[in-house]
């Protein structure tokens, strides 16, 4: 299945846990996995604190700083940087599932993570049971 993720920014993170837990409910499933994909080249997805907003800006803050937007690229797009940091952050998180809940830390949260934005972009969900 797929979710939207709209994003208001350039660089972003945005918190789709509540939305990925809901898709999961309506798998149905007990227990399983839920993995989820980003397929774009210029965004990722990543797993971190939730709880408190300073952390995500603190995480973008450091993925600009040490990816500037302005350095010898080569790519004629002009989003170097983009893609540079869709590589390191990662394209795919795997969550396991028991009795029908994502299984994250009482801290944690799955994050969408905007690097060319604003855009509205897609995350392929699958969640399997096992
Ligand atoms: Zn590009």
């Amino acid at each position: 299945m797929v979710i939207t993720v709209k994003s208001e920014a350039q660089t972003e993170l945005i918190d789709m846990t509540s939305k990925i837990q809901e898709a999961v409910l309506s798998a149905g499933i007990s227990s399983g996995l839920c993995m989820v994909y980003v397929p774009h080249t210029t965004a990722a997805v990543t797993i971190n604190e939730s709880a408190d907003p300073s952390v995500r800006s603190d995480i973008m803050m450091v993925l600009n700083k040490i990816i500037p937007w302005k350095a010898d690229y080569r790519h004629l797009e002009g989003n170097s940087p983009a893609h540079i940091k869709s590589t390191l952050v990662g394209a795919s998180e795997l969550i396991a599932v028991e009795n029908g809940k994502l299984v994250l830390g009482t801290w944690q949260g799955i994050f969408f993570c905007e690097f060319d934005g604003p855009r509205t972009r897609k995350v392929q969900l699958s969640v399997v049971s096992c």
